[in-house]
């Protein structure tokens, strides 16, 4: 088995998991920046986060033989603060070079509030004028389906933006359609807990079909999984899922979409 992790928060995991990983057969791995479990003081921060996201974890990542991609933003969560989020905002050009940046994210929405709504556009316009991809981070807690349309109406605002340069992660049932229909790719987050579980996840597969999807553990410092991907793959063989159609889910549509970026070159 050969596969992608399309979202894993790798700064909190330990590297018993690249090791894990690698041995099941993950060959890279794409970060988005994300909240840190609490929220961060100043734009100092953030500046060290996106350091230690294009510098260090590449490397580590490195002695693990897995290749280390990243996407930086100010996430949703944080998002409230509109100054604070318009300080990260500006210092995230000086990064967007850097070789294993592909784009901005995971930005969206996270209690689809007035201030996050604004912060989501920045990010958005950022992304129009550095013609960044976009990874797209949609609530859980507050309602999805709403917080869904929310983002995708930003997005559709911006006529630089186009859908399939653009994921909308964390979709379920109820909103997988939404996005596939307007031509976004869409991402299914497989969760222990909460989110999607293989056996849901194989089901919106088995419904919606496999173009512009893609599944990932988004693994982190909660409770979550970081081989629920090929845990999910076991799942889809056991369900009769032939051996191309697998490798299309978990390797060639995280390459298809990634490979938008000319920075996204896997060394096998
Ligand atoms: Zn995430």
């Amino acid at each position: 088995m050969r596969y992608i992790e399309p979202h894993g928060h790798m700064v909190s995991r330990t590297t018993d998991d690249y090791q894990d990983m690698a041995t099941a057969g993950c060959v890279a791995v794409s970060e988005p920046a994300f909240w840190a479990g609490f929220d961060r003081s100043s734009v100092d921060g953030f500046y060290d986060y996106f350091c230690q996201l294009t510098e260090h974890e590449p490397k580590r990542a490195a002695k693990f033989g897995l290749q280390h991609f990243t996407w930086l933003c100010i996430n949703p969560k944080e998002s409230e603060d509109v100054k604070l989020a318009e300080e990260v905002i500006a210092i995230i050009p000086e990064f967007l070079d850097r070789p294993s940046v592909l784009g901005i994210g995971e930005i969206g929405l996270n209690k689809n509030s007035r201030n996050e709504i604004k912060v989501l556009e920045k990010h958005v316009q950022l992304a129009a004028e550095h013609d960044q991809l976009i990874l797209v981070h949609t609530p859980h807690l507050e309602d999805k389906l709403k917080g869904t349309r929310l983002i995708l109406d930003v997005l559709k605002a911006d006529k630089r933006i186009r859908p399939e340069r653009v994921i909308i992660d964390h979709v379920e049932e109820h909103t997988v359609k939404l996005v596939l229909d307007q031509g976004f790719w869409a991402g299914m987050t497989l969760y222990p807990e909460s989110k999607c579980s293989p056996a849901r996840a194989i089901d919106i597969i088995d419904v919606y079909g496999n173009e512009r999807i893609w599944m990932n553990s988004a693994c982190d410092w909660g409770v979550s999984v970081p081989l629920a991907v090929p845990r999910t793959a076991l799942e889809m063989k056991k369900r009769g899922h032939a051996a191309d159609a697998i490798d299309k889910m978990i390797y060639q549509n995280p390459y298809k979409f990634m490979s938008q970026s000319p920075k996204f070159k896997l060394s096998v």
